[in-house]
């Protein structure tokens, strides 16, 4: 959940993915997806009236600006879209000018990273992220015109699975096959048997749904709104999803927990989550699903793994990185994570220590020394191990969305569309 305030403290006058209190002051908006923890304040009056009034933009990657204009036609006019890696120059009400280039997040559709660039500072802001180091290194808009890596000072970064006991996940694929073998082996059982797959979110799944369907050739249940506000777009997702209940799987059909049955179904419940695999690993070998008849699990990630993100953060070598996703009820885990930041930026040259930590307050401080100190007493064998056990609702991002791309036909784009409008790309993160 993303903990980050709106704010880029190089960059005045703008803000990204925050829409209340003082960003209600900015002038230039940026939004990376279309997740609620990223949308705070944009459906309040206040914020829309203000883009309308004073003729401001919101900017986004198209897929999310159709789902705004879709959702607020009135407003259609304060939401744009930029290009894919390639550099935008943009003027505060200030004057403050500076380029935001827009990369791709890998995390669901329209998710993207956000580039900026001032004649003083390069700053990249992640939002929600997950890509390896190998598909990060080809976007263009990473390099100068000369192809040298731009010299980025400082990463607002993703840091939702910046932990030790989060250092690996299963890729995207081997994820994917895992869920596909979970409803395989249950449809198998008894042709009454059927699958209620709980992604705990209501849009993010896309690459699930788009893999069941060329395993089994057979299309995901989902409700009218998931299909009114977003499927219905996506021509590539038309054979995916269906608004019948007559299909052996379901997903999101029918509120939020619950599904479409009668009583001669039996159904398994298979639950796609990231944060029940702690301490997983390759190199153990331990499963990626688990199975109980009625009720399963699979290990599936839409945010980087600590190893993916070092791996990044590695290559790009920033002087500052700042926590977009702080457990702020929880000091020991705050400072785990500060302490792989200050990891993975050490070496860089100039080194620079993360200035996450002298942000702490005097009372954090006490707390984090207290912290290490009964955390070492309590663990020795040196895993710093402290986290709770994890819960069901764990990884729960409302509202989640994917990756897209190439418009079939901006116009329908521009009028907030009937029609299907976009296509996207599935093999972007394979
Ligand atoms: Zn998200
Ligand atoms: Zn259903």
């Amino acid at each position: 959940m993303s903990t980050f305030k709106g704010k880029i403290d190089e960059f005045p006058g703008i803000s990204i993915d925050d829409f209340e209190g003082n960003n209600l002051k900015s002038s230039i908006y940026f939004l990376s997806h279309v997740h609620t923890d990223h949308m705070r304040g944009l459906y309040q009056c206040e914020f829309l009236k203000r883009l309308a009034n004073e003729k401001l933009t919101l900017y986004s990657h198209e897929v999310s600006t159709i789902f705004l204009r879709s959702r607020y036609p009135d407003y259609a006019n304060c939401f744009q879209y930029l290009p894919i890696n390639l550099p935008t120059t943009l003027k505060t009400a200030d004057k403050f000018e500076f380029n935001v280039t827009l990369l791709p997040a890998g995390h669901c559709p329209g998710s993207v990273m956000f580039l900026f660039e001032s004649d003083k500072h390069t700053v990249l802001y992640t939002g929600d992220f997950r890509l390896k180091l190998a598909e990060f290194k080809k976007f263009k808009g990473l390099y100068t015109p000369q192809g040298t890596l731009k010299r980025i000072q400082k990463v607002h970064l993703d840091t939702t699975f910046m932990f030790k006991r989060y250092e690996q996940f299963p890729s995207r694929e081997e994820s994917l096959g895992a869920i596909c073998n979970l409803i395989e082996e249950w449809l198998e059982q008894d042709p009454k048997n059927i699958v209620n797959l709980d992604t705990r979110y209501r849009y993010g799944a896309e690459f699930i749904l788009s893999k069941i369907y060329e395993r089994f050739k057979m299309p995901v249940h989902v409700d009218q709104r998931s299909y009114d506000e977003f499927y219905k777009y996506l021509p590539n997702m038309d054979k995916c999803v269906t608004l019948s209940k007559n299909t052996r799987i379901h997903s999101y059909c029918n509120g939020y927990k619950s599904f479409c049955s009668s009583g001669e179904t039996t159904i398994r419940k298979i639950v796609i989550t990231a944060m029940f695999w702690k301490d997983w690993s390759k190199e153990k070998q331990i499963n990626i699903s688990t199975s109980n008849s009625n009720f399963c699990r699979a290990c599936y990630s839409t945010h980087a793994s600590l190893q993916e993100i070092r791996d990044i953060l590695k290559f790009i070598k920033p002087e500052q990185v700042e926590a977009n996703v702080v457990p702020e009820d929880d000091i020991c885990d705050t400072n785990e994570m500060l302490d792989l930041i200050d990891e993975c930026i050490e070496g860089n040259t100039p080194i620079k220590r993360s200035p996450m930590k002298s942000r702490l307050s005097e009372e954090s401080h006490s707390k984090y020394y207290d912290c290490q100190k009964k955390t070492d007493k309590v663990d020795t064998k040196g895993n710093n191990n402290v986290n709770v056990e994890v819960s069901d609702d764990d990884d729960v991002y409302d509202e989640e969305f994917h990756k897209l791309r190439s418009v079939k036909d901006k116009n329908l784009i521009k009028n907030g569309g009937e029609k299907r409008c976009l296509d996207f790309d599935l093999s972007m993160f394979d």
